[in-house]
């Protein structure tokens, strides 16, 4: 079995073409978002680069996959905002809050069409620890999650 850190430099040198600052290879995400297409996009972005997902349609999944995982499970977590059953605000103060040993540390990031000042202030309240604004373009998607997990 591979450190991470092993893994990614592996998949660096055995792919010249590659560089490492758009890697994303042995990182573990939990994505959570209601919207069919916003989901597949995401998920075409992240899986391109190696990473490995696992979705959540609305909140409450993501509380009960994150509470009920095993520590390392996830990275990070990518999560909408607008959601049914429970918005992300909601969800990401209950993983915070949660008994999960990695419920305080784990990097939550809001995904919103939203830009506003207040918009950005609730999320941090709410214990996030960034925001990328929708549509979320690669680049950014992959900066964001590279800042947080290496
Ligand atoms: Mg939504």
């Amino acid at each position: 079995m591979y450190t991470d850190t092993q893994e990614r430099e592996s998949s660096v040198s055995s792919n010249g073409e590659e560089s490492a600052q758009n890697n994303l290879n042995g990182i573990n995400i939990l994505l959570v978002e209601d919207n069919d297409l916003n989901m597949e996009i995401a998920e075409f972005y992240l899986s391109d680069r190696g990473a490995m997902i696992e979705k959540a349609w609305n909140g409450q999944e993501a509380l009960d996959k994150f509470t009920s995982s095993a520590p390392n499970t996830y990275d990070i977590i990518l999560m909408d905002i607008m959601m049914p059953v429970m918005d992300g605000l909601e969800t990401c103060r209950k993983i915070r809050t949660s008994n999960h040993p990695e419920g305080k540390n784990i990097p939550i990031i809001a995904m919103t069409a939203q830009v506003s000042q207040e918009c950005m202030d609730k999320c941090q309240l709410a214990g996030m620890n960034g925001h990328l604004t929708k549509p979320v373009t690669s680049e950014k998607l992959i900066k964001t999650i590279m800042e947080f997990t290496i």
